[in-house]
């Protein structure tokens, strides 16, 4: 399960909606508790892919500042997320492709005419021969203990 608070998931359409009809692409910052991950923050990233509305590639060099700028802290990227403009919220071939890092979540919003149509996250499935991409649940905040 993958704990979106209401901030972080209006910052993170906020940017797809923003970047229509290109492709939206940003990192996920957050800590892994046990039961699910909690996302803190959320980094836009420009897109450096060369077809920027049909697919996308995060900043290299935002990802090495970032991941460097966390280490030794209490929360890492632990995710990326993406816009599909007039398509669906599941990953493309091109998405099943390009992941090869299984402990990313990976959120997508689809968009319709510039609106938000959909919003799922998905994490690869270790157990499957060839990359294959699951959906897992999103919560607004973490369960609280009974
Ligand atoms: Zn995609």
């Amino acid at each position: 399960m993958i704990v979106l608070p209401a901030r972080e998931r209006e910052a993170l359409v906020a940017d797809c909606v923003a970047r229509y009809p290109e492709e939206a692409c940003g990192l996920l910052i957050g800590r892994r508790d046990p039961a699910a991950i909690v996302v803190t923050q959320v980094v836009p990233s420009p897109n450096r892919s060369p077809a920027p509305r049909t697919s996308f590639e995060i900043d290299t060099k935002l990802r090495l500042d970032v991941t460097r700028e966390l280490r030794g802290g209490p929360t890492a990227v632990v995710g990326l997320y993406h816009s599909h403009p007039e398509g669906d919220a599941t990953p493309s071939a091109t998405d099943r492709d390009r992941a090869w890092e299984p402990d990313l979540v990976w959120v997508i919003v689809a968009l319709d005419r510039g609106r938000v149509a959909a919003l799922a996250a998905h994490a690869l499935d270790p157990a499957g021969a060839s990359p294959a991409f699951r959906p897992i649940a999103i919560a607004a905040q973490p369960r609280t203990p009974a």
